[in-house]
């Protein structure tokens, strides 16, 4: 095991080996990487390092130490719980990001079954899309998964989720989009399923919630998912995903003052004294809460409007290059900014088996393009945002040309394939 170097080092050579280290790491600044940083641009980069630079050692644990962190949440939750839709009831936290976001609402959702319905067990019922964190939060809080379905489509099965539903559900959770394939849930049904046994949900915007408020007001078809919604009682938005803020701060939103009081924690028994925590979290770095706010202001809904512009055009132009190109093909029918390919079974590589995507994603990667894998099936990932603007064609050649040395041939007419897989 390695010791702590006696001797302090110089400023200098501490930065130089901490720059040497990043030397592996995936170069998201060239635009290549589809996904985990997003990138808003020079100004962006500019707002957000000098706010970093002011709030890079204020602790948000006690805000009468520091009220301008309180005042710098409740605008940021305010400006999100807007966007969303939300009335003068709506209330929020900032937290360090959406895993903690999910955390808050699961909790919430825990103690008001048991406050105002007496339930014991609680239960989430979900789709096999929601994101992991729902089931790290039930593993947590010592909750039930039930878990549905998808349809073919990949939105959540909710017939199938209405046969889990029942006296202890606490939460019936859905995804606007979900992050696997990117596809929209039906939020109305859901909501109104959970609300037919006096359960909450939440919506999962956390990859949505900075783009479809946006992408309304380009005038794209986005069905109904936020506080519009008839029993939608929390939702969670990220600001270091599509927000263009570093990594750090996202936006849990209740539609009421009283769901926001189930996550809180007071403890007034202690020997420190009173003790009042709102998320997860006791030390609270002020810098995310000042990054999102300063990014935020910077960009203002017209920055944010430009920017998912961009971003869906991409998206839909790498939809419809990885649909042109033979072996390959889009899961789903996602609108939005994220794209799953898999390969297409109407092609073979050379050895009979439809094209291996993750040997796909090694070539990729051998030229520059970073995605997420996951399955089933087989596919390779891509989070579109500002950050891969001017490069999907460049990116479309490349995949044309890996797909090309992998060997796809046709190997069956399209329709007698799909017949056969049904
Ligand atoms: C990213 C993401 C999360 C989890 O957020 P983290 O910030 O990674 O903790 C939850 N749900 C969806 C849909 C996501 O895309």
């Amino acid at each position: 095991m390695a010791s702590l170097p006696q001797a302090g080092r110089a400023v200098d050579d501490v930065i130089a080996e901490l720059t040497e280290k990043r030397a592996d790491d995936v170069k998201w600044g060239d635009g290549r990487t589809f996904g985990m940083v997003y990138d808003g641009g020079p100004s962006v980069h500019a707002v957000a390092e000098q706010a970093a630079r002011l709030y890079l050692h204020e602790n948000a644990l006690n805000t009468q130490a520091f009220p301008s962190l309180r005042a710098i949440q409740s605008e940021v939750v305010g400006w999100t719980a807007s966007l969303l839709h939300g009335d003068e009831h709506t209330a929020g936290f900032l937290t360090s990001g959406g895993t903690e976001s999910i955390l808050c609402g699961v909790l919430a959702a825990r103690k008001r079954a048991h406050a105002e319905r007496g339930v014991t067990e609680p239960e989430i019922v979900l789709a096999e899309s929601a994101h992991a964190a729902f089931h790290k939060a039930a593993d947590n809080f010592g909750m039930t998964v039930r878990r549905a379905p998808v349809r073919d489509d990949y939105t959540a099965d909710v017939d199938a989720m209405a046969a889990l539903v029942g006296a202890n559900t606490a939460l019936v959770v859905g995804s606007a989009p979900q992050y696997p394939q990117g596809v929209q849930d039906d939020i109305p049904a859901i909501a109104a399923l959970a609300a037919s046994v006096g359960a909450s949900c939440h919506v999962d915007a956390c990859m949505g919630g900075f783009v479809l408020p946006f992408a309304e007001m380009l005038g794209r078809e986005v069905s109904r998912w936020d506080f519009r919604v008839e029993g939608v009682t929390t939702i969670s938005a990220d600001v270091h995903k599509l927000g263009y803020a570093p990594k750090g701060v996202s936006v849990i939103l209740h539609h009421s003052k009283e769901s926001r009081a189930y996550q809180t924690f007071v403890f007034d028994d202690w020997l420190g004294g009173f003790y009042a925590s709102p998320n997860m979290q006791g030390s609270r770095s002020g810098l995310p809460m000042a990054c999102a706010w300063a990014v935020m202001q910077h960009l203002g809904v017209d920055g944010y409007v430009e920017l998912t512009r961009s971003t869906l055009e991409n998206a839909d132009a790498m939809r419809a290059g990885i649909a042109a190109i033979d072996g390959v093909r889009v899961l789903g029918d996602g609108q939005f900014h994220l794209v799953a390919m898999a390969a297409d079974p109407v092609f073979a590589s050379a050895d009979g088996a439809p094209i291996d995507m993750f040997a796909l994603g090694d070539a990729l990667l051998a030229r520059g393009w970073y995605h997420d894998r996951q399955k089933p099936p087989d596919n390779l990932h891509s989070t579109v945002s500002n950050t891969n603007a001017g490069v999907i064609d460049d990116y479309l050649a490349d995949l044309d040309d890996c797909v090309a040395a992998i060997g796809a041939t046709r190997t069956a007419d399209r329709s007698t394939t799909y017949a056969t897989l049904e």
